[in-house]
C-alpha cells in the first residue's frame, strides 16, 4: 500500500504518519521524490492501511498490485540513484565496472585497476571469495584479497565491488567493499538478503541463472524491506537451452525493469556469454537497451586466469571497447 502525502506537508507531518503506520502493526518506508512524497506501507495485515486514508496528511491510499512493493514505481516514481564511492549508478552517465572475476595477486589486480581507470572505469570488480562449481577449483585469496582491493581503491581512486558468499563473510566484506555483490547462486538466500537489508552499504544484486524477473525483485524486496534502499540489479545471463554461450542474456529485462522498478540495472555480458569474443557486442547492446552500467571481466592474461579466462577481455581490448560503450551512451542522450 502507498499513501501518498499531501504536496504542503512538513516534516512533522511525514514522522506523525509513520508513527500511525507503525501503531497499525505495519512497516513505513518514505521515498522523497522530487513532485511528492510516498509512504510505502508493507506488513501482513497491510489492508489497515485503508483507514490511515484519514489522516489529514494523507492524499491518497493507493494498493500495489505487485507482489514487489517498495521495488515498484508506485512508491518511487522517479529513478533511484545509487551512489558507490566516485560513481552514480543510475543517473545520465552510464557506468564502466570492470576487473577480474578472481583476485589473484597484487600484481595482478593492480595492473587490471589502472587498465579500468584509464578507460574510464569508475567501479573495479574482483572476487575474493569465488562461488566456484566445483569444491576443487580456485576459492579465492579471501581477506588478502580484500586488502589488495582496498590497495587499489587507495591507488586509483575506484570503488569496489566485491561478492559476499554468506552470512558469516558478509560483515568483512562490508567492511571494505564500496558495493557488495551477492551472485546468481545466492539470489534467493534469503537469510542473505536480509542480512544485506540491514547493510549500509549499497547492494549488487546479480539475477538467479533460473529466475524470473518477478522472483528477482522479490529478492531485491528483502533487502529493501530490511531498510537498506540502495540495491542494483545487475542482468548475468539465464539457464535456457541454447549451449553455445554459457548463458542467455536477457536484454529484455532491462526495458522491463526499467518499466516497473525505479532501481538501477546493469549488464554483465561476461557470465552472460562466457567467451570473450562475444563480450563487447554484447556490451554496447547492454548499453543500447538501457542499462546504467556495464560489469565486465577482463584479465592481464585470460589464458592464465584461475577463474573465468575464457570470457575475460584482455587489458588492450577492453581499452578498445569502451570508447564504443560511451558512443552508443550518446546516442542515447547519455555518456560514459
Ligand atoms: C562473478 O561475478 O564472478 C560471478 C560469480 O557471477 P555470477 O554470480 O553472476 O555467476
Ligand atoms: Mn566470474
Amino acid at each position: 500500500m502507498i499513501l501518498i502525502l499531501r504536496s504542503d506537508v512538513v516534516p512533522e507531518d511525514v514522522d506523525e504518519v509513520v508513527r500511525r503506520v507503525r501503531d497499525e502493526g505495519l512497516e513505513a518506508y518514505v521515498s522523497r521524490g522530487e513532485a511528492r512524497i510516498t509512504v510505502g506501507v508493507v506488513g501482513e495485515a497491510v489492508e489497515r492501511a485503508f483507514a490511515l486514508a484519514a489522516l489529514p496528511q494523507v492524499e491518497e491510499v493507493v494498493p500495489v498490485q505487485h507482489p514487489w512493493k517498495l521495488a515498484s514505481r508506485d512508491f518511487r516514481r522517479e529513478d533511484s540513484i545509487v551512489q558507490v564511492g566516485p560513481a552514480v549508478i543510475g543517473g545520465p552517465r552510464v557506468v564502466l565496472m570492470a576487473g577480474p572475476c578472481a583476485v589473484e595477486s597484487e600484481e595482478q589486480l593492480m595492473t587490471t585497476a589502472e587498465a579500468v581507470a584509464r578507460a574510464g572505469g569508475t567501479v573495479l570488480r574482483g572476487g575474493a571469495f569465488k562461488p566456484r562449481t566445483s569444491p576443487y577449483s580456485f576459492q579465492g585469496l579471501g581477506r588478502e584479497g580484500l586488502d589488495l582491493l582496498a590497495a587499489a581503491r587507495r591507488q586509483y581512486g575506484l570503488a569496489i565491488v566485491t561478492e559476499a558468499l554468506d552470512e558469516e563473510g558478509l560483515e568483512m566484506v562490508a567492511e571494505v567493499a564500496d558495493m557488495v555483490q551477492i551472485g546468481a547462486r545466492n539470489m534467493q538466500n534469503f537469510a542473505l538478503l536480509r542480512a544485506c537489508g540491514r547493510l549500509r552499504k549499497p547492494i549488487l544484486l546479480k539475477r538467479g541463472m533460473s529466475a524470473t524477473i518477478d522472483e528477482w525483485l522479490l529478492a531485491a524486496e528483502y533487502v529493501l524491506a530490511g531498510g537498506n534502499s540502495d540495491v542494483v540489479l545487475c542482468e548475468r545471463g539465464i539457464r535456457t537451452f541454447e549451449t553455445k554461450t554459457r548463458n542467455t542474456l536477457d536484454l529484455s529485462s532491462v526495458p522491463v525493469l526499467k518499466y516497473y522498478t525505479h532501481l538501477p540495472v546493469v549488464v554483465d555480458p561476461s557470465h552472460a556469454t562466457g567467451t570473450w569474443q562475444l563480450v563487447a557486442p554484447m556490451a554496447r547492446a547492454g548499453v543500447a537497451s538501457g542499462a546504467d552500467g556495464v560489469l565486465i571481466e577482463i584479465h592481464p592474461n585470460p589464458s592464465e586466469a584461475l577463474s573465468d579466462g575464457r570470457q575475460s577481455l584482455t587489458l588492450s581490448d577492453f581499452a578498445q571497447l569502451a570508447p564504443t560503450l560511451d558512443a552508443v551512451a550518446r546516442a542515447l542522450g547519455r555518456s560514459l
